[in-house]
C-alpha cells in the first residue's frame, strides 16, 4: 500500500517563531523509519502548518498523522505556547492492491476510485479531522475490498450441499395448498401486499404445527419461552448487520410527530370532509423511522442480554419466541402463504459454549428429523448452504468450520418432479462469537457461541399439505394425534 497525504495543521497563533523546532521536528521524524515513511515537505503561513507525508505498508500516514500531531501539540505547547486548534486533510491518496481484478466498477461515498487491474487508487479530498480520528479512512479501504469481493462471491453458485435426505414419499396430491386453501374459503388474501387471514381450519393447522415444534422439539431439549417486543430499534440491527446486509427487505416504524389531537386538527379535519386519506399532511405527521418490525427474532433476544455477564451454571441458555411475527418485504418473491410479507415463526435462540453449542445442533436436528420423519411423515432434506449473514453483505469473515448453517427442505409435489426448487421450512445455525461480540455478552470464563433456529409455520403448513393433501382422514396418523378434525369455517353466500 502506498500513502500521499497532504493536510493543513490549525494552530492558534503564527508559526513564525516555531521554525527551528519545527525543522528539528521534522528531520527526527524522517530519521525514524526511512524506508517506510517520510515528510516529503512542509510549509508554514501565518497560522497554518502544511505537511506532506509519504507513506507505505504498515505504516498508513493517516494514522502516523495522529501520532505527529500529538507530539508536535505538546513540543510547540510548551516550547512555542503555540495550541493546535485542528486539521484539515487536504488531499489523500492511496494506492492499494486486491486480490483480484473487481469485475464491475466500485464506488464509495466521500471517495473517488480509479482501479487499474488490480491496483486501487483511491483519493480523498477537502475533510474534516473526523475522517482522521473516527477511523473512517480504514473502513473505506475495506469497503472497496468488500465489494471487490462481493462481486465475485455475487457471481458464485450458492453453496448448497446436501447433507442428509430422506427416503422418497408417494404424494397424496399435487395441488398447490394456497390455491386448496383460498377455494375453500379457508385463507383469505390480505388486508394488505403479502398477508393472509386464516379462518379457523387453517388457522387449526398452523397451531397444531406449533403445537408440535413446542411438544416434541423445544420441551423435550428444555427450552423455555421468551416474550420480545416487535419493534427492533435500527441501533439492534446496525450491530446485527441486518440494516447493511437487507435494509430494503424491512418494514419501518414511524412514531406519530405529537400525540397532541390539537395538532393533528387539519388531518381529521381534512378526513372528514374528503373521507379519503391526506397523504401530504399525513407524512408531516409522522416521524423518520427509529425501528422496524421484527425481521427475525433472534435480534432482540440478543439485545435483551447485552453487555449481560451470565453465569455459567446458567449455560446454555436455551430460549425461544413464539409471539411476535416477522415482517419482511419480499416483493417480487412473493407467493402464496409460503413466501408472505408476515409470517409466524418459532425462533429460537441458544447461547453457550462451543462444545455445548454443537452438542445442542445435534440434538435440535435429531428432533427435526423425528418431527418431519415419524410425525409428518415428509419427504425433506437437510443442505449446508451460505449462513444468512454472509448472503448479502458480502461481508469478509473468517469461517470457522464449526460455525454456519443447515437448511431443512421440503419437495413440493405441485411444483413438478424432484428437480424443481425444494422450499426451506427452517434452519439451524450457529454463528460462532458474532453476536455475543456484537452484543458484548460474557460469561465468567468460557468463550461464548450463539446461534438460532427459525421455524416457519407457514412453511411447515405448506410442505404438509403439498405432500398429504388437506383431508385429515389421510394424513399420517401420528399427525392425527395433534389435529384429526378441523373446525368448521363459515359458508359464504
Ligand atoms: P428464503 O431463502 O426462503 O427467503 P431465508 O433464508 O430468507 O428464506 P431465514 O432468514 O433464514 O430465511 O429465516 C428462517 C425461516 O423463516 C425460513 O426457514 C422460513 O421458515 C421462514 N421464512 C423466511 N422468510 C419467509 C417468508 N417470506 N414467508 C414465510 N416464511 C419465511
Ligand atoms: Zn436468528
Ligand atoms: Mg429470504
Amino acid at each position: 500500500m502506498e500513502f500521499d497525504l497532504k493536510c493543513t495543521l490549525l494552530f492558534n497563533k503564527s508559526l513564525n517563531d516555531a521554525r527551528e523546532p519545527l525543522t528539528d521536528f521534522v528531520q527526527e521524524a524522517n530519521k525514524s523509519n526511512p524506508e517506510k515513511f517520510h515528510i516529503q515537505s512542509w510549509l508554514i503561513e501565518d497560522n497554518k502548518l502544511s505537511l506532506h507525508l509519504l507513506s507505505r505498508d504498515v505504516i498508513r500516514a493517516h494514522v502516523y498523522l495522529l501520532q505527529l500531531k500529538k507530539k508536535l501539540d505538546t513540543l510547540l505547547g510548551k516550547k512555542n505556547h503555540l495550541g493546535l486548534r485542528g486539521i484539515k486533510l487536504d488531499d489523500y491518496h492511496i494506492l492499494f492492491d486486491l486480490d483480484t481484478i473487481p469485475l464491475e466498477e466500485i464506488k464509495i461515498p466521500f471517495a473517488q476510485i480509479d482501479i487499474k487491474k488490480k491496483t486501487v487508487s483511491l483519493r480523498i479530498q477537502d475533510k474534516d479531522e473526523e475522517f482522521l480520528t473516527q477511523n473512517y479512512i480504514d473502513r473505506m479501504i475495506n469497503l472497496v475490498r468488500e465489494k471487490a469481493h462481493f462481486q465475485r462471491y455475487k457471481g458464485k453458485k450458492e453453496d448448497w450441499k446436501l447433507l442428509w435426505e430422506s427416503s422418497q414419499k408417494k404424494p397424496l396430491w399435487f395441488k398447490d395448498p394456497t390455491e386448496a386453501l383460498s377455494h375453500l374459503g379457508w385463507i383469505e388474501q390480505g388486508p394488505t401486499k403479502g398477508k393472509w387471514f386464516f379462518r379457523p381450519p387453517a388457522a387449526a393447522i398452523m397451531c397444531a404445527m406449533a403445537q408440535i415444534a413446542i411438544e416434541k422439539v423445544l420441551q423435550p431439549l428444555n427450552f423455555q419461552e421468551v416474550i420480545p417486543s416487535m419493534h427492533v430499534p435500527l441501533t439492534t440491527w446496525l450491530k446485527t448487520g441486518h440494516l447493511e446486509g437487507m435494509p430494503g427487505e424491512i418494514y419501518y416504524i414511524s412514531e406519530p410527530v405529537t400525540r397532541d389531537v390539537k395538532k393533528w386538527e387539519t388531518f381529521i379535519d381534512l378526513l372528514k370532509i374528503k373521507k379519503e386519506i391526506p397523504i401530504k399532511e399525513f407524512s408531516q405527521m409522522i416521524s423518520t423511522p427509529k425501528a422496524g418490525i421484527c425481521y427475525a427474532q433472534c435480534p432482540n433476544i440478543y439485545w435483551s442480554f447485552s453487555g449481560k455477564t451470565i453465569a455459567e451454571s446458567s449455560l446454555p441458555l436455551l430460549l425461544y419466541d413464539r409471539s411476535v411475527p416477522s415482517a419482511r418485504y419480499e416483493s417480487g418473491g412473493r407467493h402464496g402463504i409460503e413466501r408472505v410479507d408476515e409470517f409466524h415463526r418459532i425462533e429460537i435462540v441458544y447461547i453457550g459454549t462451543k462444545n455445548q453449542l454443537l452438542d445442542i445442533k445435534e440434538k435440535l436436528i435429531e428432533k427435526y428429523r423425528m418431527v418431519f420423519n415419524d410425525i409428518m411423515d415428509l419427504e425433506w432434506r437437510m443442505a449446508q448452504v451460505t449462513p444468512f449473514y454472509l448472503q448479502q453483505a458480502g461481508q469478509i469473515i473468517e469461517e470457522e468450520p464449526n460455525a454456519g448453517t443447515i437448511d431443512f427442505e421440503a419437495w413440493l409435489p405441485y411444483r413438478g418432479d424432484r428437480d424443481t426448487p425444494w422450499l426451506e421450512l427452517q434452519n439451524v445455525s450457529i454463528v460462532g462469537e458474532k453476536y455475543i461480540r456484537a452484543f458484548n455478552i460474557k460469561t465468567q470464563k468460557s468463550i461464548l457461541w450463539s446461534g438460532c433456529s427459525g421455524i416457519g409455520l407457514e412453511r411447515w403448513t405448506t410442505a404438509f399439505l403439498a405432500q398429504k393433501g388437506i383431508d385429515p382422514k389421510k394424513w399420517p396418523p401420528s399427525f392425527q394425534k395433534f389435529l384429526s378434525d378441523l373446525p368448521s369455517s363459515p359458508e359464504f353466500l
